[in-house]
């Protein structure tokens, strides 16, 4: 959205936010459509305008599959809401998801990749679709917090979406756009437990794992402790990239209660795993540039839990590694390409960099097996040059 556009949503928002309507207490009925002069009309339109830029957005993910999967997970949960949510995977490397009053859900790849299984995603698009059918951020709007947040997005343009990783984030996307999605979705402490609660139910209810809910937020807390930059280490983990949905320890222990004595459901791990496989690689790659290189250390050791898409998995922790830079880390990165290139599922590139450390680290005979290797492999690679460039400089050598 360019700063006009904000500056038009807000001032749109402030006037359909003085018609002083009352507020909705209870959950919405499916298929409601507000009258477009109410409050909740203008919040709608100003979502569907923000839709419009997700669609046009170069972060979308476009493969069909994918897509179709994600919404599968949004309707069993949304059940009777299905058919008025409309999902957007985007190609961004933070945990988030979120959901405008007006049906548009937008889930990032960060989640995806973060989730383990089903059933986590399921919970966490149940808590976003908790926001949505209690009208949460209209709550929000009528107590004029949200929209004195779009008066800021508009004053200091893209600050708000802010720097969760201590990394900036200007390389994803159109920051005032993502700020003043935001806006609207910074809900209170009270509001994310019943998001929780209503997440939680509607998992259950479609038959998968009650411990999924709790396990996914403690994963996201692990992640945040593991941080390598410590005004990340010392914040509240959060559930979502823009600070919004804090993650308190009185958040996951209501989510323990409610699975207490819950029989147990299905995960649905393996199908979940196979409908992200295609993007991994692209993910763990676009996560690097987060460079939190000790949290992407948690999150690979965790994929690698259960012994799937080691190859590439393998390769990313080289990757990591390789750019941290800590003392020994070369090595240990030229370990993970070597365990890498032992599995089927090892990206070419993986022989290229192992035949780089090899010979940075004194191993010419390594290097050039490793470098042949990645030769053959790599019939049409557009770096090849340099790689034969590279073997021929050290077979120059006496
Ligand atoms: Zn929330």
């Amino acid at each position: 959205m360019t700063s006009r556009g904000v500056a038009a949503l807000a001032a749109g928002l402030l006037l359909t936010a003085t018609s002083g309507l009352p507020v909705l207490a209870q959950q919405r009925p499916p298929g409601l459509v507000p009258d477009p002069t109410s409050v909740e009309g203008g919040l709608w339109g100003a979502m569907e305008r923000t839709e419009a830029e997700a669609r046009r957005s170069a972060d979308l993910n476009s493969d069909p599959a994918l897509n179709d999967y994600v919404r599968g997970v949004a309707c069993r949960v949304a059940v009777e809401y299905c058919g008025e949510i409309r999902v957007y995977v985007m190609d961004r490397p933070y945990l988030n998801a979120q959901m405008a009053p007006n049906g548009y859900m937008e889930v990032w790849s960060g989640l995806l990749l973060r989730a383990e299984n089903e059933a986590q995603l399921a919970f966490v698009l149940g808590h976003e679709l908790g926001h949505f059918l209690e009208n949460h951020s209209l709550e929000r709007w009528n107590n004029n917090k949200a929209w004195a947040t779009a008066a800021m997005v508009v004053s200091v343009g893209a600050g708000v979406a802010g720097a969760y990783y201590g990394v900036d984030m200007r390389g994803i996307g159109d920051l005032a756009y993502l700020a003043a999605v935001a806006s609207v979705m910074n809900y209170s402490r009270s509001q994310e437990e019943e998001a929780d609660a209503i997440g939680f139910e509607r998992m259950v209810a479609a038959g998968l794992e009650p411990t999924a809910a709790a396990a996914v937020w403690r994963q996201q807390q692990a992640e945040t402790r593991a941080s390598t930059f410590r005004s990340v280490r010392q914040s509240e983990a959060m559930g979502s990239v823009f600070r919004t949905h804090p993650l308190t320890a009185e958040r996951v222990a209501a989510l323990d209660t409610l699975a207490r004595d819950r029989p147990g459901g299905r995960e649905e791990r393996e199908r979940y795993r196979a409908a992200m496989r295609p993007h991994l690689a692209a993910w763990l790659a676009d996560d690097l540039s987060r460079r939190d290189f000790n949290a992407s250390l948690t999150l690979t050791e965790r994929l690698e839990r259960d012994g799937l898409d080691l190859g590439v998995l393998e390769f990313h922790r080289g990757q990591i590694l390789r750019q941290r830079r800590d003392d020994g880390d070369l090595e240990l990165a030229r370990d993970a390409y070597l365990t890498a290139t032992g599995y089927e599922d090892a990206p070419v590139a993986a022989w290229r960099e192992l035949g780089d450390l090899q010979a940075r680290l004194g191993d010419p005979e390594a290097a050039r097996v490793a470098w042949r290797t990645y030769l053959e492999r790599a019939t049409a690679a557009d770096d090849r040059w340099i790689v034969e460039d590279s073997l021929t400089a050290l077979e120059a050598k006496p």
